[in-house]
């Protein structure tokens, strides 16, 4: 087994809260539930892992976060997004996409990063007159001063020669690099939360290393908060403190990366964990059977993950299974935990 991010764990102040949020998308089919009643914590210096299959809400979860929900089809319908400050808390899901509060937040205090740098990174214009601009418009730095800036924060994930490379395009850079320069972008104004979303999936896994324990040193060094988002169990093992497993846009598990990793309750949980090799294990790698459902139009009242379960009950069919809690914060969403609590 890999050495659990778990360890590092330490109660901090709360940074962000989010409690049942709902991020609904109005399609030709339907109201599609893309994140449902979904809640969970983030604490200062902390990083939360959220795991899943595409398709279960993860990539929302954070959009949603960040008041980028692709409009007009997408938007939070419900819950509250709480952003705590020393003095003020801030209700994300109350603001406007293109307000001043929320542009100011997304620049300064909480940045992402995507999958395929490629897409976010604009080809005409050099890697460093595009983390120059975001600089210049949230430190107010003068060119000089944003240039130098640049320069020092490209250095800083590692790029070599970065007075050279600053004046390079996003297509002379290897994708390793493009990655390190979408981090050195987001990290260009000192953010508290990094969001990134599956931001090692395109790169080789010699590479992905190097990434994550660029994040990991940054975030030491820095103090802010990361929330990493796969459906990559074995990157998440090696970072979170926590890890939230959503499914077709619940929340299914919550815990410590060691008490998922070591005792997940969750039938989902348990069959994600199955699918990842181990090393020195010749065992057969089990998939997960079917697919996860068509959120469109899905009929509420029973457990979305029955067609797919080997210990599904009547009642999984019958009732939505409530969120069970233990006083350690590992929450379940099953049936399966009633019965065990019964025959306790
Ligand atoms: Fe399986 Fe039932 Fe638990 Fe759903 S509630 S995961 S169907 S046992």
């Amino acid at each position: 087994m890999t050495n659990l991010g778990g360890s590092r764990l330490t109660r901090h102040k709360l940074l962000l809260d989010v409690q049942n949020l709902c991020t609904h998308f109005r399609t030709e089919e339907g109201i599609l539930r893309a994140v449902d009643r979904v809640s969970f914590q983030v604490h200062r210096g902390e990083t939360l892992g959220i795991v899943g299959e595409s398709g279960c809400g993860k990539s929302v979860t954070a959009k949603s976060i960040m008041q980028i929900v692709p409009k007009p089809k997408g938007s939070i319908v419900g819950g509250k997004i709480l952003y705590h400050r020393e003095d003020e808390i801030i209700d994300i899901a109350t603001l406007h996409y293109q307000s001043q509060q929320m542009r100011e937040l997304r620049g300064n205090e909480i940045s992402m990063i995507f999958q395929e740098p490629m897409t976010s990174l604009n080809p005409v214009y050099t890697i460093g007159d595009q983390i120059m601009e975001a600089i210049q418009l949230h430190q107010k730095l003068d060119k000089k001063a944003a240039r130098e800036k640049t320069i020092e924060v490209l250095g800083k994930v590692g790029i070599p020669s970065p007075q050279d490379r600053v004046d390079r395009y996003p297509h002379e850079f290897s994708g390793g690099m493009r990655q390190r320069a979408m981090i050195a972008m987001a990290l260009s104004c000192n953010p508290r939360l990094l969001i990134a979303d599956e931001p090692t999936t395109a790169l080789d896994v010699t590479v992905e290393a190097q990434i994550i324990n660029l994040m990991q040193d940054l975030q030491t060094e820095m103090g802010m908060s990361i929330i990493m988002i796969t459906h990559d169990l074995g990157v998440i093992a090696g970072i979170a403190d926590r890890v939230l497993v959503m499914y077709a846009g619940w929340v299914v598990e919550t815990g410590t990366t060691e008490e998922i990793f070591y005792h997940p309750q969750h039938p989902y949980t348990r069959a994600l964990l199955q699918s990842i090799p181990k090393i020195g294990s010749n065992a057969r790698l089990e998939s997960i059977r079917g697919s996860v459902p068509d959120l469109n139009n899905l009929a509420q009242g029973w457990c979305y993950f029955a067609p797919r379960c080997s210990a599904a009950m009547d009642i999984c069919v019958e009732k939505e299974p409530p969120i069970f809690s233990r006083e350690d914060g590992h929450t379940v969403k099953c049936w399966l935990c009633q019965e065990e609590e019964a025959s306790a």
